[in-house]
C-alpha cells in the first residue's frame, strides 16, 4: 500500500510509527527545514501512555518525562479549589509531563525519516490513485493521502472543499519552560480573566503556560520583562517561584488559542489525523493525546481493511465522537476558567472546592476510558 503522510508533527510521526508496526511503510513531508528544541510542554494521559506501549515507546516517554499524580486547580492566592488524582484503575501506565521536542525525537526515530522542507503543490485524483506533486519538484502516486498538518491544514480543503475556519477563543496562551522543579503536581492556578499552569517536565525542569483573555492577534500587553512579570504579580506559588525564574522573554511561545473541526474528515483516498481534523483548546490537555490515538486507529483500519472507503468511513465514526465530546467540554472549561467578572468568579470558586473529588476523578476516568477505535498492547 502506498501511503503519503502530510506533516511530521505528533500526529503525522507517530502514524508513521504505527503503520510500521503492522508492517506498512509511509513517505512523511514536512513543511519545515529542520527540528529544534522547539515546543514546551506535553501531558499524556494514562490512555494516551498505553497506545504509546502499543508503539513500543513508553519506557522511552517514561524515561524523558516526568510522572504525574496530581492535577490541582487553585485560585490565584493558591487555594486549592480542586484535586484530582491523574491515576485511573486499569491503566497502570502514569500520566507523563514530556518536553514536546523530546517527545518528537521518540516518534521521528520510530516512523519513516520526513523529507524535510518539502510541501504538497498538487493532489489530484486519478483512476490508480492520488497524485501528488512536492515542492522540491518531485512526484508521487499514493494509494491514500493523510492530512498530518495541524490546524492551518492544506490537505483539509482538498477533504472538505471548502476553508474551514478556526475558531478564537478570546484567550491567547504565552508558554515557556523554565529551570526549577516546583512539585510533582500539575497545578493550574485561575486569576482574574488570567491563567497560570506549572507542569513538572524533569527533576530540574518545568513547563509554564500563561493566558490572558484579548482580542485575536493582539499585541503582548507588555514591553519588558518588569512589564511581563507585573501583568501575572497576583499570582501566589507554584506560579511566583516559577515565573521568577525567567530572565528573558524572546524564548517565550506564543498562541491565541483556537479550535477547528472539519465537517467531514475523508474522501476517497485522502483523510486527516489530529489537529488538521480536531483541534481542540488545550484545557482538557487532549490535543496531541487525540492525535497519537487518531494514529493507531487509522493504522489498525488501513492494515486490515487496506485504504478503502469503508475504512476511512469507519475511523471518522469511530472516532468524531470522542473529538467533538472533547471539543465541547474544553471549549466550556476554558470559557469558565478565563472569568473576569468578581461575582461570578466567587461563585465557581465555591462550586469548584465544594465538588466531591470523586466527581472531577469520575470526570477524568471518562475522557481517558472513552477511546473508541483505538487498538490497546
Ligand atoms: C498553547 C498550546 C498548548 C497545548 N498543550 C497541550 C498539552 O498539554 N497536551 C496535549 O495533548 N496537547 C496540547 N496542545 C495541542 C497539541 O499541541 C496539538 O493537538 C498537537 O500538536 C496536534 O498534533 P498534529 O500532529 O495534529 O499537528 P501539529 O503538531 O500542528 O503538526 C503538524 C505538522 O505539519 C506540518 N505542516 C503543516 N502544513 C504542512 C504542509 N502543507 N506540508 C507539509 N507539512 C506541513 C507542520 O510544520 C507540523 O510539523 C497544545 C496546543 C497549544 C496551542
Amino acid at each position: 500500500m502506498r501511503i503519503l503522510v502530510v506533516g511530521g508533527g505528533i500526529g503525522g510521526l507517530a502514524l508513521g510509527a504505527a503503520l510500521g508496526r503492522r508492517g506498512l511503510v509511509a513517505d512523511v513531508v514536512e513543511r519545515r527545514e529542520t527540528y529544534g528544541d522547539e515546543g514546551a510542554g506535553i501531558v499524556l494521559g494514562p490512555n494516551v501512555m498505553a497506545v504509546m506501549k502499543g508503539l513500543g515507546l513508553h519506557e522511552e516517554v517514561l524515561a524523558a518525562g516526568h510522572p504525574v499524580g496530581l492535577a490541582r486547580i487553585t485560585d490565584a492566592s493558591g487555594r486549592v479549589l480542586q484535586q484530582t488524582p491523574y491515576a485511573v484503575p486499569g491503566w497502570p501506565l502514569p500520566a507523563t509531563a514530556i518536553h514536546r521536542s523530546r517527545l518528537l525525537r521518540i516518534l521521528r526515530a520510530a516512523s519513516p525519516a520526513p523529507r524535510l522542507g518539502v510541501t504538497l503543490s498538487r493532489l489530484e485524483d486519478c483512476a490508480e490513485g492520488v497524485d501528488v506533486a512536492f515542492s522540491d519538484g518531485a512526484t508521487g502516486r499514493y494509494d491514500v493521502v493523510v492530512g498530518a498538518d495541524g490546524i492551518g491544514s492544506a490537505v483539509r480543503r482538498h477533504v472538505c472543499g471548502v476553508d474551514v475556519l478556526p475558531r478564537y477563543s478570546g484567550y491567547t496562551c504565552w508558554r515557556l519552560v523554565v529551570e526549577g522543579h516546583f512539585g510533582d503536581a500539575v497545578v493550574e492556578m485561575w486569576g482574574q480573566g488570567k491563567r497560570v499552569g506549572v507542569v513538572p517536565l524533569d527533576a530540574r525542569r518545568s513547563y509554564v503556560y500563561l493566558t490572558h483573555n484579548a482580542p485575536r492577534r493582539a499585541e503582548a500587553p507588555w514591553t519588558d520583562l518588569a512589564g511581563f512579570r507585573a501583568a501575572y504579580a497576583g499570582f501566589a506559588d507554584p506560579a511566583r517561584s516559577a515565573l521568577a525564574r525567567v530572565d528573558r522573554l524572546d524564548g517565550l511561545l506564543h498562541n491565541d488559542i483556537e479550535d477547528c473541526l472539519a465537517p467531514r474528515w475523508w474522501r476517497p483516498r485522502a483523510v486527516l489525523l489530529g489537529d488538521a481534523a480536531h483541534a481542540v483548546t488545550p484545557n482538557l490537555g487532549q490535543g496531541a493525546g487525540l492525535a497519537i490515538e487518531d494514529a493507531a486507529a487509522l493504522a489498525w483500519l488501513l492494515a486490515t481493511m487496506g485504504p478503502s472507503d469503508e475504512a476511512l468511513a469507519r475511523y471518522e465514526r469511530l472516532r468524531r465522537p470522542r473529538a467533538e465530546r472533547i471539543r465541547d467540554r474544553s471549549w466550556v472549561l476554558g470559557k469558565v476558567s478565563q472569568w473576569e467578572g468578581g461575582l461570578a468568579r466567587t461563585v465557581r470558586d465555591a462550586v469548584l472546592s465544594w465538588t466531591p473529588e470523586s466527581v472531577s476523578r469520575a470526570q477524568l476516568e471518562a475522557v481517558v476510558r472513552d477511546m473508541p477505535g483505538v487498538p490497546i498492547g
